[in-house]
């Protein structure tokens, strides 16, 4: 498991010359009038890693971090979080999205909980590249193509509904993705959390919590269906007027998709307590 962080300092934080004495590499992004943002991406383990920490915090700079896990890591999991990396296009009609997202039932405005009442309408056949999974901007459904849902149910895969993608213009079903509808959600459980800030929603009384970035996400071992391969996590994440909630998977599924060497999304070990 390894930690990065993307890093940004702005051209009056001066801190170039201290980069270059420490070997970090970074890139000059030029904007206007000479001015220029600095980037690059440091892991954890490096050895200037609390040097340009200290930076961050006097410059309270720009700081995006992950947590990427190895192969070993991701076989030896029980269960992992699956995330859609993939992204294309915006769910439809997109100009209307935001206030009146049509596809949900139940959807809160101020915290944006959810319930899925119907199936995603996208705008054209989405160009998917090499990727065999893909979501799309403002959401965290998960749509796959046809060649995964043949080996999900030649390997008996449980847990998941195909659900239609429709094309906005014809109303017909997209051909080249469908969604992997999620229906079962764990028990309540996520644990070891006490430094991940949350929000209290008064209007549908949800607690939500920010983005879990950083290491393995710890939930009680009661919390998962083992008759399933794919569920959500009770609780609710998500930053601002958004709200998503975390896809989970099994080892059984993981492997599965570490075979198939199947793109567009990333796999991060949970840990069951
Ligand atoms: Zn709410």
């Amino acid at each position: 498991m390894e930690i990065w962080h993307r890093v940004g300092f702005g051209k009056l934080d001066n801190v170039d010359s201290k980069l270059d004495t420490w070997g970090i590499k970074y890139k000059k992004i030029i904007g206007l009038q000479d001015y220029y943002i600095i980037l690059f991406d440091i892991v954890e383990t490096n050895p200037r890693w609390k040097d340009v920490s200290d930076l961050i915090q006097k410059y309270n700079a720009s700081d995006i971090y992950q947590t990427v896990f190895n192969k070993k890591e991701i076989l030896a999991a029980e269960w992992l979080r699956l995330i859609p990396i993939f992204q294309q296009g915006y769910p439809q009609p997109e100009e209307t999205w935001v206030s009146n997202p049509i596809t949900y039932t139940s959807h809160c405005p101020q915290c944006g909980t959810f319930q899925q009442g119907s199936s995603f309408r996208i705008k054209k056949e989405p160009g998917l590249g090499k990727n065999d999974f893909m979501s799309m901007f403002w959401m965290y459904a998960l749509f796959c193509t046809p060649k995964v849902l043949k080996e999900l149910e030649t390997h008996q895969i449980q847990g998941y509904e195909i659900w239609n993608v429709i094309i906005h213009n014809t109303d017909l079903p997209a051909q080249k993705v469908s969604q992997l509808y999620i229906p079962a959600i764990a028990q309540e459980g996520l644990s070891q959390v006490d430094d991940l800030k949350r929000q209290y929603c008064y209007t549908c009384q949800t607690t939500k919590y920010f983005p879990h970035m950083k290491g393995i996400m710890y939930l009680k071992k009661e919390v998962v269906n083992l008759n399933f391969d794919i569920m959500q996590t009770y609780e609710w994440f998500g930053d601002g007027h958004a709200a998503y909630r975390e896809i989970l998977i099994s080892n059984r599924l993981a492997k599965l998709i570490l075979d198939q060497n199947w793109k567009g999304i990333a796999l991060k070990p949970v840990e069951l307590i």
